[in-house]
């Protein structure tokens, strides 16, 4: 039988249809109306049915879909790669466009591992990520993450890696204060490149803010700047996924410019082009190039779709209204006054353990001991709970499990649109305090 939190994540029977949606709501073919308070899975950045994202996907699908990219480039591909440079800064110039999260970590690691070939370093071959991470359901992706529940079937077939802890205040590594876990966390992983041989690593992988895997867990400060000391000194390169806590979600384009890091290599998707197609990129410095150009002549990455043309005016639309609207800077603004709304709403709750997260990334852990941090038995599956019962309520948020074991802990992830009104913000609040109050007051005692 499944495991019971496994059961739960990945149930997709008895759905409703979705009909159609506009702004921060969508509606089923009953007429249901569901306030999406996660952005789905974290993506729907501007909300559902912009007219002005839609008209500019159709008016380029008019003149053509696609331009294959061994024929072709074309103004939407290179004006998306234009705005990801300058958005990311610094070094990131260089961009890989792809159809999703999985395929931009997929090409992250082969940008990493040819790189680390075109500059002599054919035997850095080796991955370091971290447990209750998750980095897509591809199998190179997916032998870095470090998500039991979703490996477990294709353990044996999964190429090795190596998994340090979690990078979590809330549930630190076992010996280490909560202050300590920065240092702590860091030091494992020069360890581990010691262990290893740094001549035998490739690169780090990790979440700025843990997305699926931990309910939206930032590194404490100081941690991303340690590992970007600590993978230099050894010719490791780091690589940043920000599928999920990227594009502005946590309040800045680059979840790691808040901690003044820049990755060698970079994943986005969701936010990038909000969920209208699919779309996703990896991003890489320009001194990375380089010797890629010279050895191999290009980069060896890449699909059919790479680059889809209408793909990116899609993105194309969806950034310049982020960037016209101010949208990244009004998630910085308005992340304060969403956490204080939840915490006024969830803050002294017996089973609400952590509030945690950065900008519009927000997970709310419950505990069934607050004192202890004990989680509930995994049995009860109180993250699916509360997701189903905030379903019937109105509301969707993004149910997260597993964190503590793989199998105990339970978390609810809220990611609404940047441009969600103060209103709504507030009835995603409320919707979700019910939920939970409602769930938990039906637990067997
Ligand atoms: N990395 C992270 C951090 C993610 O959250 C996800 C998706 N949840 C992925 C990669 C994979 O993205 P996709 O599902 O678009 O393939």
């Amino acid at each position: 039988m499944a495991e019971p939190a496994a059961a739960e994540l990945f149930r997709a029977t008895d759905l409703p249809k979705i009909a159609w949606g506009k702004g921060s709501y969508v509606y089923d073919t009953d007429g249901k109306q569901y306030i999406d308070g996660s952005g789905g899975p974290a993506v729907f950045c501007i909300g559902h049915g912009n007219k002005e994202v839609n008209a500019a996907i159709a008016a380029q699908l008019d003149k053509v879909a696609h331009g294959y990219r061994y024929s072709f480039t074309s103004d939407p591909l290179e004006e998306l790669q234009e705005i990801m440079a300058r958005k990311a800064g610094g070094g990131l110039s260089e961009s890989v466009i792809v159809c999703g999260g999985s395929e931009a970590v997929e090409s992250c690691l082969k940008i990493a591992l040819q790189y680390q070939s075109a500059i002599g370093q054919e035997t850095r071959r080796r991955f370091i990520a971290r447990q209750r991470s998750w980095h897509g359901n591809t199998l190179g992706a997916l032998s870095i993450s470090g998500f039991e529940e979703r490996r477990a079937p294709f353990e044996g077939a999964l190429i090795e890696a190596s998994h340090l802890s979690p990078v979590n205040v809330y549930r630190p590594p076992q010996g280490v204060a909560p202050d300590q876990v920065a240092e702590a966390c860091a030091e494992k992983l020069e360890q581990e490149i010691l262990r290893l041989g740094p001549e035998t690593v490739c690169a780090f992988v990790f979440e700025p803010v843990v997305g699926a895997a931990g309910g939206a867990v930032p590194a404490p400060p100081g941690y991303a700047k340690r590992v970007r000391e600590i993978c230099d000194r050894h010719g490791v390169l780091m690589i940043a996924d920000e599928v999920m806590c990227g594009s502005g979600r946590t309040g800045w384009w680059r979840a790691l410019e808040e901690d003044g890091v820049e990755p060698d290599i970079m994943a986005i998707a969701k936010g990038l082009g909000g969920g209208y197609l699919p779309l996703g990129a990896a991003l890489y410095q320009r001194r990375l190039a380089g010797p890629m150009m010279e050895r191999h002549g290009g980069l060896l990455t890449g699909h059919t779709f790479v680059g889809h043309t209408a793909a990116c005016a899609g993105g194309v639309a969806v950034q310049r209204i982020v960037e016209r609207e101010g949208l990244v800077e009004r998630v910085r603004a308005e992340s304060p006054s969403f956490f204080a709304r939840l915490t006024d709403a969830l803050g002294q709750h017996p089973h609400v353990g952590d509030i945690r997260g950065r900008g519009f990334f927000v997970g709310v852990e419950l505990v069934a001991d607050r004192e202890t941090t004990e989680p509930f038995d995994a049995a009860l599956t109180v993250f699916a709970r509360i997701r189903d019962r905030a379903f019937e309520n109105g509301l969707i948020c993004y149910p997260a499990g597993g964190n503590v074991d793989g199998k105990r802990g339970d978390q609810l992830i809220l990611a609404p649109p940047y441009n969600a009104s103060s209103d709504e913000l507030d009835e995603i609040v409320e919707k979700l305090a019910r939920s939970v109050k409602e769930v938990c007051a039906a637990l067997p005692a």
